[in-house]
């Protein structure tokens, strides 16, 4: 029943409001367009074409891939001096060209349209899905005077478009919260940042936690991954065992 509309509405809205590419600011090929046809509506088909999806082998912490040989578990160079106290971790796509654009439409620009090409990169990324399906996906929160101010967390909204593409009782569980405005501290040097970031989050209050539960992080890009495990060793301290953290970038 749903769609009906929903085809004969995408047809509409692409006549009235031209679909540009959040990249290139090109206009977005019809064809490209087509919901059905998978592709992207806000990327145009060159732009498309450079997404820089991440395919296995990569580093079992930070997701980023290995280009060459593997040799066994050494130290990835992105990740380098983090002791992750999450199990594994895992991200979609490089943090560059369209996938930057992206990102930065849905964080500083209210773009919550491009959310629909956030699932479609979801979609393209089996490593990913297979990693979270069935799993409480618990999203790296903001600040409360933040989120006021963005008006949303997009890593909450990055976590939903996720759990919608795995399916198979994938749910988004916020449990965490941002205790210290970290942004506002700018001032302070970085061992002092690091030691607030420390303690930065907690769990929400009357959080309800099932511990032998599968619990994936998720956040919009990893880049040196301590947000990410200041957040997992709050869960970790919660008993929550089986966690691992998902990405959609890395930077
Ligand atoms: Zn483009
Ligand atoms: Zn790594």
């Amino acid at each position: 029943m749903r769609a009906v509309p929903q085809r004969w509405w995408l047809g509409l809205r692409d006549v009235i409001f031209p679909p540009t590419c959040v990249h290139c600011r090109g206009l977005v090929e019809n064809d490209n367009a087509e919901r059905t046809a998978g592709g992207f509506r806000h990327l145009c088909r060159t732009c498309a074409a450079q997404v820089a999806l991440v395919a296995p082998p990569h580093c079992s912490s930070c997701g980023h891939p290995f280009f060459g040989t593997l040799e066994g578990e050494r130290q990835c160079v992105k990740c380098d001096g983090l002791a992750p106290v999450f199990r594994i971790g895992r991200t979609t796509s490089l943090f560059k060209g369209p996938v930057r654009s992206l990102v930065i439409e849905l964080k500083y620009h209210r773009g919550l349209h491009v959310l629909e090409d956030i699932a479609e990169i979801f979609r393209r990324s089996p490593h990913v899905l297979e990693a979270v399906r069935g799993a409480r996906l618990v999203p790296v929160p903001l600040h409360a005077r933040k989120e006021r101010e963005r008006g949303y967390n997009q890593a909450r909204l990055i976590a939903e478009q996720l759990a919608k593409v795995a399916g198979a009782g994938t749910v988004v569980a916020p449990l965490l919260r941002r205790v210290v405005d970290t942004e506002t501290q700018t001032a302070f040097d970085r061992e002092e940042r690091h030691r607030n970031l420390k303690n930065a989050f907690a769990l929400i209050r009357g959080a309800t936690l099932t511990p032998g539960q599968h619990h994936v992080l998720v956040d919009d890009v990893f880049t040196t991954g301590s947000t990410l495990n200041s957040c997992a060793g709050v869960l970790r301290d919660a008993g929550v065992a089986n966690l691992d953290v998902v990405t959609l970038a890395h930077g």
